[in-house]
């Protein structure tokens, strides 16, 4: 339901936890976030309920920070909303972490393709099918926006997909199509959001994604592709509007 993407020299976890309450206000019935942290690990937290129960849960059982990394506010759509099927979602070697608005049509019959393969799941999710494919993908080429334009060309329906792998602090992915995501642009920072909302207290420097693209985001840039992985002109605005 509400996505934000951090990369930059500050510390996330209160950058997403603010980007996640500004999003709270489109309904939702669990909270997660996923850091990247100094040693290089990557560290998840996510309960069903409110933000607070998420920001209780930290303050009372901190876990490390980290400059890099993902939030999400889920709506629950496959899977009731418990601890498990809050996102993220890892991927089977707990090293690639996926967030997802939407629904994947097709989660069955891949889901069940994976299975055949031997993976095992975690959640009743849609969005935990996509965590796996991608992990595959990117225990293969070790290039994640290459694992993301094999994985979102199987993918039907709607779906905002945020990914960031441990191999590759400093890096979040993102792909949209039948669902919205735009990109803050920082000094020596960059946000991803499922509205500007998510980053408004930081930049009112946006780009547009266009349907059916892959962003990838660094403290120093951003890239945006098609499916096939031609490059694309995006569209820059400002946001106008108080925060
Ligand atoms: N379909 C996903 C789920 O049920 C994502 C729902 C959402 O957009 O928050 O977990």
């Amino acid at each position: 339901c509400g996505i934000i993407g951090y990369v930059g020299p500050r510390q996330s976890q209160d950058i997403l936890l603010a980007g996640l309450s500004r999003l709270e206000y489109r309904g939702y019935d669990s909270a997660g976030i996923a850091v990247i942290d100094g040693d290089g690990q990557l560290d998840m937290r996510k309960r069903a309920g409110k933000l607070a129960v998420l920001r209780d849960d930290l303050e009372s059982t901190p876990m490390p920070n980290g400059t890099t990394g993902i939030g999400h506010t889920r709506w629950a759509t496959h899977g009731g909303p418990t601890d498990a099927n809050a996102h993220p979602h890892l991927a089977d070697d707990d090293k690639l972490a996926v967030i997802h608005n939407g629904i994947i049509e097709n989660f069955a019959e891949l889901k069940s393709e994976l299975v055949g393969d031997g993976f095992a799941f975690r959640s009743e999710t849609d969005t935990e099918v996509a965590a796996v494919m991608i992990g595959r993908e990117y225990a293969r080429t070790k290039d994640l926006v290459q694992a993301f334009r094999s994985v979102v060309s199987r993918l039907e329906g709607a779906y905002t997909l945020l990914a960031m792998h441990e191999d590759h602090p400093g890096l979040v992915v993102g792909a949209r199509r039948n669902s919205p995501l735009v990109i803050g642009l920082g000094e020596g920072e960059n946000f991803l959001g499922s509205d500007v909302a998510a980053f408004v207290e930081h930049t009112r420097n946006a780009l547009a994604i266009g349907q059916d693209e892959i962003v990838a985001i660094t403290p120093e840039g951003v890239e945006v592709t098609d499916f096939s992985g031609a490059p694309v002109e995006v569209e820059a605005f400002e946001v106008t509007w108080d925060a």
